[in-house]
């Protein structure tokens, strides 16, 4: 059966999985094993299975499913998204390739350009991923990929996806895009013309907040020279985690509906209060990228942020109070998270910096779970008018 005829949510259940199943098991069996039998006297060295060289029938698998999720030829899976976004690059860049990458992107990434790519002799420069006008300026003869995320953090910026994809084939450089926000279920950057998709599966692929890994989406030739190159590198996902990444991705397309639902919600009822000054989330119509992001997504999502008119104290009073909320980083997962940027993930960037980017020292950034929305909006609420007086 081809899978791509399908719907997402069949794809997400069906697509990969072996056929016949393997011992007549309807789940992938966990291949735990490092030594596999030679069934012949010759096996070619391209046949021997070996967890490291992402061959195990569950990393096959889910590759298998990724792609069909996203609209790719082929996909892997990764040790973690850092490892995806790190081999995808190597690979990318080549020799003293030169990078075009947004300037706004995940913290970790950020650290590899600033602190990591020199050493290996390629460079980069950053763009406004939002004014197209601006980067043929930044082009050298060895730029060779142009990088981007589908929505920023923590402030949910849209990029002209659509411009970076066709600029990057204009000038024969790879466009790469970090898809971990929005989820091929709200946006599949392969159909408007991007060549690679990078994912943190750690946040709502796998959706449960209980392990790390990463995947890597685009055409066959680019994803078995990646594949090569992820073998040498070594960031191989353990067959245990590839067994619940591949669980986790069958309610994917449940999950993010209602990540979805919940986060628009969520983000109307907030922009409402006065003890809220603004609410970031591109399924408002004053978003700055509302536009943009009605044309490219299918949904919103469930990453929002918010200001509190009271400033830091009630930022602190506010999380203190929410009763569902963990208060911790990361996002994508079923249960609802808060955290402050500005003490967190974007601590190191210090206040002016923050300022510049528009990150208030009070933001607060939710990951909108899929809990009763009913509870979540009497909680949300609650600790927001608790929040306005004076302690
Ligand atoms: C978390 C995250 C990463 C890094 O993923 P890990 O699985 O932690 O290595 C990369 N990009 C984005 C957008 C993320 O949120």
């Amino acid at each position: 059966m081809d899978w791509k005829k399908t719907r997402l949510q069949t794809r997400a259940l069906h697509a990969g999985e072996p056929r016949p199943r393997i011992g007549g098991s309807l789940s992938i069996p966990i291949f735990q094993s490092v030594v596999f039998e030679h069934l012949t006297e010759d096996t070619a060295y391209d046949d021997i299975l070996y967890p490291r060289l992402n061959n195990l029938p569950n990393h096959v698998a889910l590759g298998r499913k990724l792609a069909a999720l996203e609209g790719g030829e082929a996909g892997l899976v990764t040790a973690s998204g850092m490892a995806a976004i790190t081999t995808t690059l190597l690979e990318t860049l080549g020799a003293g390739g030169h990078l075009l990458v947004q300037d706004q992107l995940y913290g970790g990434t950020h650290a590899f350009l600033v602190e990591s790519l020199s050493s290996f002799g390629l460079s980069f420069d950053f763009v406004d991923a939002g004014d197209p006008r601006s980067w043929a300026d930044k082009l050298r003869p060895t730029t060779r990929a142009f990088y981007v995320e589908s929505m920023t953090n923590p402030l949910m910026q849209v990029a002209e996806h659509q411009a970076v994809a066709s600029f990057a084939r204009e000038h024969g450089l790879v466009s790469i895009i970090d898809n971990t926000f929005a989820t091929p279920v709200n946006f599949r950057p392969l159909e408007i013309g991007f060549d690679l998709v990078v994912h943190s599966a750690t946040k709502y692929l796998n959706g449960h907040s209980d392990l790390v890994a990463g995947a890597i989406v685009g055409s066959g030739e680019r994803i078995h020279r990646i594949r090569h190159h992820l073998n040498h590198l070594g960031g191989t996902l353990d067959p245990h985690a590839c067994f619940l990444l591949n669980r986790g991705l069958k309610t994917l397309v449940l999950r993010v509906q209602r990540h979805n639902e919940n986060g628009l919600t969520l983000a109307r009822a907030l922009a409402e209060r006065p003890e809220v000054a603004c609410v970031h989330y591109p399924g408002l119509e004053d978003h700055p990228h509302h536009a943009r992001a009605e044309k490219l997504f299918d949904g919103f999502g469930g990453m929002l942020s918010f200001e509190p008119a009271g400033g830091v104290a009630a930022a602190r009073r506010i999380i203190g109070r929410l009763r569902i909320p963990t208060h911790g980083p990361s996002l994508g997962g079923v249960e609802t998270l808060v955290t402050r940027p500005a003490t967190t993930s974007h601590a190191g960037l210090g206040r002016e910096e923050r300022e510049r980017l528009g990150i208030g020292d009070a933001l607060i950034r939710v990951s909108v779970g899929v809990e009763a929305i009913d509870d979540l909006m009497q909680d949300f609420l609650g600790a927001l008018a608790d929040g306005s007086e004076t302690p």
